[in-house]
Formats: structure tokens, sequence, C-alpha cells
């Protein structure tokens, strides 16, 4: 878990599907996406940031909490979605990250995400550990 990883919308990049993917080395096919993360490629972020009329699209802020229109209509529907179909919340991570700060925030996402077997990282998308789990048989 590193604060580099952390996106501007609250997202968390080390526990997401597309840069497990990347940085297990598994092999790029259709369907399966690779990203060395949304701050690392300074994406137009598919979900918030090509979107956002604040801040974020002149990279003005560092995170979607500094913004006067935090949270807004963007987000509050991405992080609905991520709650519903994931158990992650952006806002409440935007919030605590705010409020406690990115090593506290860090040091709660470690221990959450943690894979009971190995120590590795669950992903947010399908649950998996990418370092001890049989990778070939879901990678599809
Ligand atoms: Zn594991």
């Amino acid at each position: 878990m590193k604060a580099e990883l952390i996106a501007p919308c609250g997202m968390n990049c080390g526990f997401c599907s597309a840069y497990l993917a990347y940085t297990h080395g598994l092999e790029k096919r259709k369907g399966t996406s690779h990203c060395t993360g949304c701050r690392a490629r300074n994406k137009e972020c598919s979900f918030i940031k090509k979107r956002c009329p604040s801040g974020l699209s002149k990279n003005l802020i560092q995170f979607c909490y500094e913004c006067d229109k935090f949270p807004c209509e963007n987000l509050v529907k991405i992080s609905s979605r991520y709650e519903k179909n994931y158990n992650y919340n952006f806002i409440e991570a935007l919030n605590f990250i705010r409020d406690k700060g990115m090593a506290a925030f860090l040091k709660r996402e470690k221990k959450r995400w943690k894979c009971p077997d190995c120590g590795g990282v669950l992903c947010v998308h399908n649950g998996k550990c990418y370092r001890c789990q049989d990778v070939k048989s879901w990678r599809g």
C-alpha cells in the first residue's frame, strides 16, 4: 500500500484488478486491463477526472476532498456503486485521509485487504490474492 497509489477520487489502485494484473505480470488479453495506477499514468480517470469541471481536471488539487464541491455527484455515484459491489467507499476513504492522514489510512488499508494466507493484497474487484492463489484458473 503506497500513497502514490491512492487516486484523487479515493480509489486505492493497489488493490485494483488492473494494477494487480500489471504487477504480477499477468498477460494482457482482450478484456483484461493492465494499469500502473491512476496517478502514475496521470490517467484521465474514467470515473471522475474527465467529468470533473472543478479543481481535479485542472490539477489544482491532489484529492477530491480538497474541492469545495466535495462530494460531487460523480463521486457519490461511483462511491455508491463501489460500496454496493465491492464494499469500498471512496468518500469514507477520502474523509479518513483528510481527518487522520495518509499514513493512518495506509495502515488501516494494509490490514483490511491483507491475504490471510500469505500477507499479500486481496483484490477489491474479485477478492483474490494475486500472490498465492492460482491465477491461471480465473484470469480468463
Ligand atoms: Zn495470498
